[in-house]
Formats: C-alpha cells, structure tokens, sequence
C-alpha cells in the first residue's frame, strides 16, 4: 500500500496514515434504505490503515465476494490528537475535508449481521477505503451544510448534505473522542446518505463535495 493522505492540489500532506473510524446510520433515510432501526447514540466502527486507497486510482472489486456496495461519506481528516475533546475543539483539530467511500460487501455483512458477528470482513478488506484528496477547513463555510454526490455512469445516485446527519460532524468527533483517541492522520468516515447500490466493473463515478472538490474513477474487479 503506497497511499499518502494528500492536500487539494494532490500534494503529500505532512501526517501519517491512521485508523479509519466508521459512522453507521448517520443519515435516516439510509438507514430505512437497510431497514434498520435509528439509533439513538453513533454506530462506530474501525477500518484498518491497509484499507486506504486513493479514490483517484480505479477501484478495486473482491472477487467472489457477492455485491460489493458504494457508501459515498464525507471524510473528514485528524490533524491532532482529541481525547474528550468538546465540539469546538474537534473542529479546531480536523486538517481537511474529502470524500471517501465505504466499501462494503453487502452479502457478506448481511450473513454477519444475521449471526451477530463483527463487520470486518465485509468492509476492512484491502482497498475497502478509496479517500479523495483533502480540502483545507478553510474551504468549507459550514461542516453543518457539506453537499455530498455520488454519479455512477452520470446518473446522479447519492445527493446528501451533511445538514441531514443525525450526529453533526462536530458532535461526532467529540463523541468518538470520548471513546479512543483520535490522532494526527486518522480519518473518520462520517456515515453514508440514502441511494447506496452495488458496483459493477466498468462503473464510471464521479463523487463531489457540491461545490469544493469533485473526483473521478472507475471500477474494475481483481484479486488482492
Ligand atoms: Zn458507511
């Protein structure tokens, strides 16, 4: 794994690569989309490291694994270490903002989900994390109002705005951070809008911050 986190003109930023922390239903209509319950405090859950890629590069589908879902998230990037930190603190912490895809094997979740066992399987494998580049704070007027689009073939599949999130980006990282340190390089994956769907090799995306950052990739299935 070669991956870098990168600045927006696709620069090496000065940070490691860290732990990827994953928001689960942060959007209502996502989690209808799943028929799932909303929850009343963050679902949390952790990539690892060697799940990054840059999202710029084609994307990677396992082989043999069943679907192979898009979540389109708004990533947001650690650039110094929060333990309990407050709402405002978190927001003074965060070095960038980008967008990042939650890989998940959806088939393989739904026989883990039904045996009560751990996600990673379905969404910790290589290259289960494609990061964008990152935008500076500065950039974004409001974490509360982030426009998110997935376009899979120019079909507009995912439109969510960060307004919609059950747990605001702010008051998210202070939630994580009152759980385990986050640190310089770590990303926290902020929880995908309704629309998610399987890919398909060949697939064309084009995934967007309205406004601030577009990037796009294609798709292709091989084995690891
Ligand atoms: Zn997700």
């Amino acid at each position: 794994m070669n991956y870098r986190h990168c600045d927006a003109a696709g620069k090496p930023l000065d940070l490691p690569v860290g732990k990827i922390v994953c928001v689960g239903r942060n959007y209502a209509a996502h989690a209808a989309e799943l028929n799932n319950e909303v929850p009343s405090s963050p679902i949390l859950f952790m990539k690892p490291a060697t799940s990054l890629a840059a999202l710029a590069d084609p994307v990677r589908l396992p082989i043999g694994r069943g679907a192979c879902h898009f979540e389109t998230e708004i990533a947001v990037l650690v650039g110094e270490r929060m333990c309990h930190a407050s709402a405002d603190e978190a927001l003074a912490a965060v070095a960038g903002y980008g967008i990042g895809l939650d890989l998940t094997l959806r088939d393989v979740q739904n026989t883990l989900k039904e045996k009560g066992h751990p996600w990673e399987r379905a969404k910790a494998f290589d290259g289960a994390c494609p990061l964008s580049v990152f935008v500076s704070p500065e950039s974004i007027a409001d974490p509360a109002a982030i426009g998110v689009r997935m376009r899979v073939n120019d079909e507009l599949r995912q439109d969510g705005n960060s307004s919609q999130m059950l747990f605001p980006i702010a008051e998210l990282l202070a939630e994580i951070s009152a759980w385990f340190s986050l640190g310089p390089g770590d990303v926290v994956l902020t929880g995908t809008p309704a629309g998610v769907g399987a890919l398909q090799p060949g697939d064309r995306l084009c995934a967007e911050l309205v406004g601030v950052l577009k990037c796009e990739t294609r798709v292709f299935e091989g084995g690891d």
